[in-house]
């Protein structure tokens, strides 16, 4: 198309030493663990050092996307830039990408043109190892639960009744559900296992909402991995795991410094997704980020009714924070998406379906501002194809509606192209009204809580439960953890969990098909539809582009 691709401009661009970047925000060399020059480790300790700025929060969310995503991570990287090019103190916080897109459908999550996050190669494959000490710890738990019914079983454990699952940061659908402990009587109890992908594990949940690394251990500890034959939990502190699971998490912890093209600092750390995880960056680099500058530019994965739910109704909870305004990314094409256009057709100007898929914007402008009562503004993320019809459309809805909006060239300009959204969002934080609230409140029951998620949020009439699922509600309940927030697994592509009703769809139903308690993390897992916690790969995955030269050099990466 004549673009350079995003990883073209990454390696164009001279990074900065990374102790360049760790001063701005005040941190001293004895502050930071460098890996290699161009990223660090922030020791959480340094809070206690450093004055609390008590940054604004800015959450970027958007509408439900195409599979290709739609500029989250681009808007906010940019948003960023925008906010240092007006001279203000700013960090984007974000997460850590996963392998599986990487290799799967996206080929990166760094950001993209002339908005991303450097060394965009590093942070998309490895980064600073925190995916691997997740998957290990993860690991390491299951290795203790399945050693410890092999060694006698002493806490009774009902091996048809366990709950945790293997994991690895790969999109593997071979995995997902297997058999293990095949072999003699010394090669362990053979039984039906699977893996999950590292960041749909409760130990990355559980990692991401733990203030400091004293609470992550006991939340560590909270996890249920089993049930006995008499039905109580058995938890990760019953099989003494959770101190060792903290050890290796130990690093991982610190959250990670690098830096846009354009030299603002970027907290990347943790990475659960936000189809079948809570979605968010962790709380420790969120609230870092906060203490260390004015503002923050923090992202939630894919459209509102999934990751600004989860933010907003169980991080937001956990960490006692609250954004003080919201960026709502859209584009032309997802928006024609949504109006029901095809995947390979969306390049073309279509009005028609433009109008058609407006009312999914229109939905997830309503929740933000009328179910959590949160200031926003519609950032319109421009595309090279968009036509200036099609930008002026939603432009002039947007203006008809009473809506805040703003152009965001920021993927082909960088922070100057985000000038203008820069300054729509410092006015919605200036004008200070802010009288946030959350969609449920923790002491209503489980099926009260899904039931104000699916019918405020989703727009359904209502939830239904397979009968496993009510089992497990009863269950969980009795077991005294009705309390906890709920974390939705649903597909991102439609505010239902049917992936193909687009656009704002009206006149369906939630279907609950299961239940999980994660005392660990905090949360209750409701799955619903036919979501897995283990993604496959395509057809053509993106991993069959990537390539590596002999001098090192990375390719492929988009
Ligand atoms: P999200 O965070 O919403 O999933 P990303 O910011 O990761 O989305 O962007 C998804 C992909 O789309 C990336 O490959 C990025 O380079 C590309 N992209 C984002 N914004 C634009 C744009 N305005 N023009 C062209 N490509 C874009
Ligand atoms: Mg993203």
């Amino acid at each position: 198309m004549g673009f350079k691709s995003d990883i073209e401009i990454a390696q164009e661009t001279k990074a900065k030493d990374i102790r360049e970047i760790a001063d701005k925000i005040g941190l001293l060399e004895d502050d930071i663990e460098l890996y290699g020059k161009y990223k660090a480790k922030i020791d959480y300790n340094v809070l206690d050092r450093i004055e609390d700025k008590k940054g604004k929060l800015i959450l970027t969310t958007a509408i439900n996307p195409t599979p290709a995503g739609e500029g989250k991570t681009t808007t906010s990287i940019g948003l960023a830039d925008a906010f240092t090019k007006l001279g203000k103190n700013v960090i984007t916080a974000l997460r850590e990408p996963s392998m599986g897109p990487v290799f799967g459908i996206k080929g990166g999550a760094a950001g993209g043109g002339y908005a991303q996050v450097i060394p965009m190669e590093d942070i998309n494959l490895h980064f600073t190892g925190d995916m691997h000490a997740i998957g290990a710890a993860n690991n390491l738990l299951a290795a203790m639960l399945d050693n410890h019914i092999y060694q006698g079983n002493q806490l009774n454990i009902n091996p048809k009744r366990i709950t945790w699952r293997r994991c690895v940061d790969m999109n593997d659908r071979q995995l997902r559900n297997i058999v293990d402990g095949l072999g003699k009587k010394i090669d362990g109890v053979t039984r039906e296992d699977g893996f999950d992908i590292t960041v749909a594990s409760e130990v990355m949940a559980t990692f991401c909402l733990s203030n400091n690394i004293s609470e992550l251990k006991e939340n560590l500890g909270d996890i249920v991995v089993a049930y006995s034959y008499d039905g109580k939990a058995v938890t990760a502190r019953d099989l003494q795991a959770n101190g060792a699971m903290a050890a290796i998490l130990k690093d991982a912890l610190k959250p990670n410094l690098v830096q846009t093209l354009e030299g603002t600092p970027a907290i990347i750390h943790g990475g659960p997704f936000a189809n079948i995880a809570h979605g968010c960056n962790s709380v420790i680099a969120t609230k870092m980020a906060m203490h260390m500058s004015d503002y923050v530019v923090t992202e939630a994965g894919f459209g509102a009714d999934l990751g600004a739910e989860k933010f907003l109704d169980i991080k937001c909870r956990i960490a006692d924070i609250k954004p003080d305004a919201v960026v709502i990314v859209a584009t032309v094409r997802a928006l024609k998406y949504n109006g029901g256009v095809a995947k390979d057709q969306l390049d073309s100007e279509n009005l028609e379906a433009l109008e058609k898929g407006i009312p999914n914007l229109l939905k997830h402008i309503e929740n933000i501002t009328k179910v959590y009562n949160l200031p926003a503004v519609v950032a319109i993320n421009r595309f090279p194809l968009d036509t200036e019809a099609e930008l002026k459309f939603i432009e002039e809805k947007c203006n008809e509606l009473g809506v805040n909006v703003a152009l965001s060239e920021v993927w082909a300009k960088g922070g100057e192209g985000g000038i203008d959204l820069a300054n729509e969002v410092i006015k919605l934080i200036e004008n200070g009204e802010n009288n946030f609230r959350y969609c449920y409140e923790e002491n209503m029951t489980i099926k009260e809580k899904l039931d104000a998620i699916a019918k405020n949020i989703y727009g359904a009439d209502g939830v239904d439960y397979s009968s496993d699922a009510e089992k497990q509600i009863k269950e969980i309940e009795d077991l005294g953890f009705g309390k906890l927030p709920i974390c939705v697994a649903k597909t991102q592509y439609s505010l239902s969990d049917d992936q193909s009703k687009l656009g704002r769809p009206t006149g369906f139903r939630i279907n609950v098909r299961d239940l999980k308690i994660s005392a660990g993390a905090g949360f209750i897992v409701a799955l619903t539809g036919a979501i897995m916690k283990m993604p496959g790969l395509s057809k053509k995955p993106a991993a069959q582009r990537i390539d590596v030269d002999k001098t090192g050099k990375i390719s492929g990466l988009f």
